[in-house]
């Protein structure tokens, strides 16, 4: 098989795990028409460097585990490939020279114990570095068992690390990775990961992680609490949450897929969590714990806590204005800087500003008065 072919192969395997994706369908090429073969290969992506084409791609899609929802898992019957950290990274070369990449996410399927598969990750993120001077983007995974050492080398050639999670605790991912644990595989990874970055002054790369959603009865509270944790204590960067696709021929076959809606919404608390102030105990879930599916979880708390005692735009502080629904961060610091020069009176002030009045209008004063109901007027009107 030639290694295009290959890389057909292996990249289209990578599509399963979320790396700063903009889209699985978003590709685009930026100075050079892409061939036919390799679309599915590279993802367009938003990176800490901006957006660009970036290669994701496998090292190995063998896997001696059993993850129970996973394509790759072992005795699964189809074709399987590996690269050479040599093949990989000539590969790699020839595609960035070519105008077609401009950045690389490699993970790969455990081969031989975590140490030995993350040593092929480094090898041929070192050639890239090294060999041939590769300064763009580079997003490594860490595997489940990596060294200590492995972890600190990994760190030292990448822009992004990762650790995949899957599971928000020991019991969840014990249904979906039989034979990975929780704490000692997995956790214990990030807090390296958070340690040597410390140790550095908080410079290096930054973290994500990885959800599987909605496979092993896991509540969005569980995924939002875990999620919560490594956001404050490791100040990890995103986490991403996929949901749960059967696949043929795996012990869940069976199950339903998970709705794209609960994937929406828990990116929605997430950003809450990260951005907005937020902390997991305020978030609203229910009886069950788990958030509504068919509201944004800011509004659904906004019609609970501001319906009644509504935000005061002119006096509020930055962090009260943050959880007024459709206002965002930037929309924060245009109202911060429209009110150093005057008073917010009026609806059609903050629509100059690029503020969605319909969203805002029910939850806000305007100088002590309730712009609702002169949203209501101009409706009648
Ligand atoms: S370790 Fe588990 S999740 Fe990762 S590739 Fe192997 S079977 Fe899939």
């Amino acid at each position: 098989m030639g290694p295009l072919e290959k890389l057909q192969l292996l990249a289209q395997a990578a599509a399963y795990e979320p790396a700063e994706d903009v889209g699985l369908t978003g590709t685009r090429f930026p100075t050079a028409a892409a061939p036919a073969e390799m679309l599915g290969c590279i993802h367009y992506a938003a990176t800490p460097k901006g957006r660009i084409p970036l290669l994701k791609t496998l090292v190995s899609s063998a896997c001696e585990r059993d993850c129970t929802y996973c394509p790759f898992r072992s005795g699964r019957d189809f074709r399987r490939e590996t690269f050479t950290p040599d093949d990989l990274a000539g590969l790699f070369l020839q595609l960035y020279r070519a105008d077609l990449v401009q950045g690389i996410f490699l993970s790969s399927g455990l081969v031989g114990g975590g140490p030995r598969t993350q040593d092929r990750i480094i090898d041929t993120a070192t050639l890239l570095r090294k060999r041939y001077g590769f300064s763009g983007y580079m997003h490594l995974k860490v595997m489940p068992g990596a060294e200590r050492d492995q972890v600190a080398a990994t760190m030292a050639l990448a822009d992004r690390v990762s650790v995949n999670l899957e599971g928000p605790n020991a019991r969840r991912l014990s249904f979906l990775a039989p034979h990975k644990h929780f704490s000692e595989e997995l956790v214990q990874r990030l807090q390296w990961i958070h340690e040597l970055r410390e140790a550095q002054g908080g410079r290096g790369p930054s973290t994500t992680t990885q959800f599987v959603v909605g496979a092993a009865g896991e509540s969005d509270a569980e995924l939002l609490l875990t999620t919560e944790f490594f956001y404050r204590r490791q100040r990890m960067a995103r986490a991403y949450f996929s949901s749960f696709h059967p696949v043929s021929d795996t012990p869940l076959e069976g199950l339903p897929p998970s709705s794209p809606e609960r994937e929406m919404r828990l990116y929605q608390a997430s950003f809450l969590l990260r951005d907005y102030g937020f902390t997991a105990e305020e978030l609203p879930f229910d009886t069950k714990g788990n958030l509504p599916l068919k509201e944004d979880p800011k509004v659904a708390w906004a019609q609970e806590h501001l319906s009644q005692t509504p935000v005061e735009l002119n006096h509020a502080p930055r962090e009260q204005l943050l959880r007024v629904p459709g206002v965002g961060i930037k929309g924060v610091e245009q109202i911060l800087e429209a009110r150093r020069k005057g008073t917010l009176c009026d609806l059609s002030q903050l629509r100059k500003l690029g503020l969605p009045v319909q969203r805002v209008a029910p939850y806000i004063l305007l100088d002590g008065k309730q712009p609702a109901r002169q949203l209501q007027l101009w409706a009648v009107g």
